[in-house]
């Protein structure tokens, strides 16, 4: 990848009083229009605080959930706004708007060193389509761009590559670079073993990052819903499992590679299995080819878990993307927390990567002991099946394509 530009290439010393837009990925769970998990405003502090420190005037926008191109109130970014002054000490002001006269007047109203927030960019269809008279207007006040907003790179939308083509200068924020690096670290000569834990719901949407690290990879270790999948691939009868028949070629494909470039596939030897995961009533540990028809497998059992755990701790790198079961409803926590914990007792370099893995992390209270984690996890994935993110692609030094 050619190298992006980052802050130290921003003309700082100029950006004094200017308008710099500052694309961030406020996109955070809120109940009852409050902030309730702020590790996304955290993310983004390092280049909000260096900009207003070099006296920058400071404009972030953001997205916030699926308003689908129109403006629903429970997903205004406002109550954001407070989060992030509260966060920044500092008066935060808000735009009811992204663009057009709301927009223009609280840009021009804030001094050097002050931060404004946008509103949800989403609440414009012009976002998500690219839409060059939307750019045009998101982009008209600034000629000063910056992206931090990693979780957002894999979009091709308005704010992360249309208007970084408006601006005369352009640069990658600090998270953005700290996520390339982390990411980049396990595609370029990774410590070895290198390893890779995915499990969650479905292979779908991760075959292509399957099928790019496999050959890197010392061993693939895989769980949760994603396993049942690559049982299922070897004959083996998965009762009620979630099993993507669809997928089932795409298993045997990621099988063959592995067996063609010598790594090793872990999959579960035994499952937890459950009636119900809802109310269950029955629940128990069985071999992964002996699952009775009438259950389904929730988790990993303990023989899996004490080879994962094995595998985990001899590791030089690690990458994690995915529960190893249907965490969210305990008893079937059991192997998603302890592989949370193997992999933060490990002196591997570990980068985890997912909206759930890294939920259960947080819920484990390991998040300092992991080396990365990253904040953008469709991004993460894609970042690591190979692409160029249309995002970063719009920071090179030299554009491609
Ligand atoms: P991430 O957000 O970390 O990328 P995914 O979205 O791929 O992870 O998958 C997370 C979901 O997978 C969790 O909600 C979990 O309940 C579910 N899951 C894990 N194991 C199973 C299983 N055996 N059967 C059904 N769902 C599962
Ligand atoms: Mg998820």
């Amino acid at each position: 990848m050619s190298p992006i530009r980052t802050l130290d290439s921003l003309p700082l010393h100029e950006t004094n009083g200017r308008a710099v837009f500052v694309r961030v990925d406020f996109n955070v769970p809120l109940q009852n229009r409050v902030v309730v998990d702020s590790t996304r405003l955290h993310a983004a502090l390092p280049t909000i605080s260096e900009l207003q420190g070099a006296g920058a005037r400071v404009i972030v926008a953001s997205h916030l959930g699926r308003p689908e191109g129109s403006v629903n109130p429970d997903l205004s970014l406002r109550p954001v706004g407070q989060a992030l002054a509260e966060l920044l000490g500092a008066a935060v002001s808000f735009a009811a708007d992204c663009i057009g006269d709301a927009a223009h007047e609280t840009i021009s109203r804030i001094g050097p060193g002050d931060v404004c927030l946008l509103e949800n960019l989403r609440f414009h269809p012009g976002e998500k389509q690219n839409d060059p008279k939307f750019v045009a207007a998101l982009a008209e006040p600034f000629d000063l761009y910056v992206n931090d907003a990693f979780g957002a790179a894999h979009r091709a939308h308005a704010s992360v590559v249309g208007v970084p083509k408006h601006v005369t200068s352009r640069a990658a924020g600090r998270l953005v670079i700290r996520e390339v690096q982390a990411l980049e670290r396990l595609l370029s000569e990774p410590s070895r073993p290198f390893i890779a834990i995915v499990g969650g719901a479905k292979i779908g949407g991760k075959s292509a990052t399957l099928l790019n690290l496999v050959p890197r990879l010392d061993a693939l270790l895989l769980g949760g819903g994603m396993a049942n999948t690559f049982l299922a691939a070897q004959g083996k009868d998965l009762g009620t499992s979630l099993v993507e028949r669809g997928e089932l070629d795409t298993a045997k494909e990621v099988l063959k590679l592995a067996a063609g470039n010598k790594t090793r596939i872990l999959l579960p030897s035994d499952l937890v299995v459950t009636d119900d995961p809802e109310a269950p009533q029955t629940v128990e540990t069985v071999t992964a080819d002996s699952v009775p028809p009438n259950l389904m497998a929730v988790d990993i059992g303990d023989a899996s878990l004490a080879e994962f755990t094995e595998e985990i701790r001899r590791a030089g790198t690690i990458f994690w993307n995915g529960p190893m079961g249907i965490f969210e409803r305990p008893p079937f926590d059991r192997g998603t927390f302890a592989v949370a914990r193997a992999v933060a007792d490990s002196a591997a370099h570990s980068v985890a990567g997912g909206g759930e893995t890294v939920s259960a992390i947080q819920k484990s209270n390991l998040t300092e002991r992991f080396g990365h984690i990253s904040t953008g996890g469709g991004a993460a994935l894609e970042f690591l099946a190979g692409s160029l993110l249309p995002g970063l692609q719009a920071l090179q030094t030299t554009p491609t394509g």
